[in-house]
């Protein structure tokens, strides 16, 4: 059996400052495994001096395949588009930021090769320097996405060795918003976990704004559970049964001729109901809303410009909306 090969996907959005250096290091700890491997860069629509750095690190790498997608795509439009063009035998998601120490990539490997595992997640054992109401919000994302979707993503992150198996699978998958760490978890095959702790960023500030991170909240549990949309039917029901036990009492006044007293029971029932058709429409919406979007089968990412990625043998240009 010949040496097997991999493949190393980093997304990269506005990355300039800290870029060649992250770079460098994640090349020099791929090269430690002796493997041969391709070092695949989607510079995800990035504004700054990030695709200038890709081209003028071509030269230093022969390893370095790029693409340039034509607008930002999101880092999970980013790693779809890197995944499209891994060809490895194994491939690695790994941050541009450094945060995901590149010293894992040996470990990650081992694992791989030597264990035969076919997906090597690390997982944050310390969550680094984050705000305090980073933290809770996080907390509480992961506790309502674990009870929502049945999968733990907890202290998951998105720097994870897969094999080829897995990627072949993931490629058929058909939807148009991807969520990666999820996903890997629905696609199974045997995983086995490591911790890192998470170094603070080198350069730059993270991408995320909390609007952001809600964001891929709402889209990561609508993606993996119709429970919400249940909880609706759950309300309904419960807004019913009181409705009985409140249309019976109100029956019995009327009878007794005490119709008029029970104004404020009114109102309190008008705003609750009120509020809860909102709240459920607004549940409803939000699938509505997804589904609108995975109808239209637009493309996961546009590519705009690719470099080193035809010499080398890795495979057709990207065309984005490819499904196979
Ligand atoms: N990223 C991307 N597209 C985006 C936002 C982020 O490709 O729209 C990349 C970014 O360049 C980095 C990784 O995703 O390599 C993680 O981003 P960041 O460090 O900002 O997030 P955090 O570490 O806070 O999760
Ligand atoms: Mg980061």
């Amino acid at each position: 059996m010949s040496t097997p090969s991999l493949s190393v996907v980093v997304p990269a959005y506005q990355e300039g400052t800290g870029l060649a250096a992250g770079l460098r290091a994640i090349h020099a700890a791929a090269r430690t495994t002796t493997l041969p491997f391709q070092l695949v860069v989607v510079d995800d629509g990035s504004t700054d001096d990030t695709w200038s750095t890709l081209r003028a690190l071509e030269r230093e790498m022969p390893e370095l395949a790029a693409i340039r997608l034509s607008r930002n795509f999101g880092k999970e439009g980013a790693i779809a588009a890197g995944l499209d063009i891994a060809t490895g035998d194994a491939t690695i998601v790994m941050d541009a930021d450094l945060q995901h120490p590149p010293a894992l990539i040996v470990e990650l490997v081992r694992r791989w090769r030597d264990e035969g595992w076919d997906v090597v997640e690390a997982v944050k054992s310390d969550r680094g320097r984050e705000s305090f109401l980073h933290r809770v919000v996080t907390r509480a994302f992961y506790r309502a996405a674990a009870w929502l979707t049945g999968y733990d993503l907890q202290d998951a992150s998105d720097f994870k060795l897969i094999d080829r198996r897995v990627l072949v699978e993931w490629r058929r998958l058909g939807e148009r918003a991807t969520f990666f760490r999820g996903l890997v978890a629905w696609l199974g095959f045997s995983r086995t976990q490591i911790a890192f702790d998470v170094p603070p960023r080198q350069t730059g500030a993270s991408r995320w704004s909390l609007g952001a991170l809600a964001g891929l909240a709402v889209h990561a549990v609508t993606s993996f559970s119709a429970l919400p949309l249940q909880l609706v039917t759950i309300l309904g029901l419960v807004m019913l049964l009181l409705a009985v036990g409140i249309g019976a009492q109100a029956l019995r006044l009327w009878a007794e001729g005490l119709a008029l007293p029970g104004f404020t029971t009114v109102i309190l029932l008008q705003l609750l109901i009120g509020g809860l058709l909102m709240i459920s429409m607004g549940i409803i919406g939000t699938y509505v809303a997804r589904i609108y979007e995975e109808v239209k089968a637009r493309p996961r990412y546009v590519v705009r410009d690719t470099l080193g990625t035809d010499d080398r043998g890795i495979g057709d240009r990207p065309t984005g909306g490819d499904r196979s």
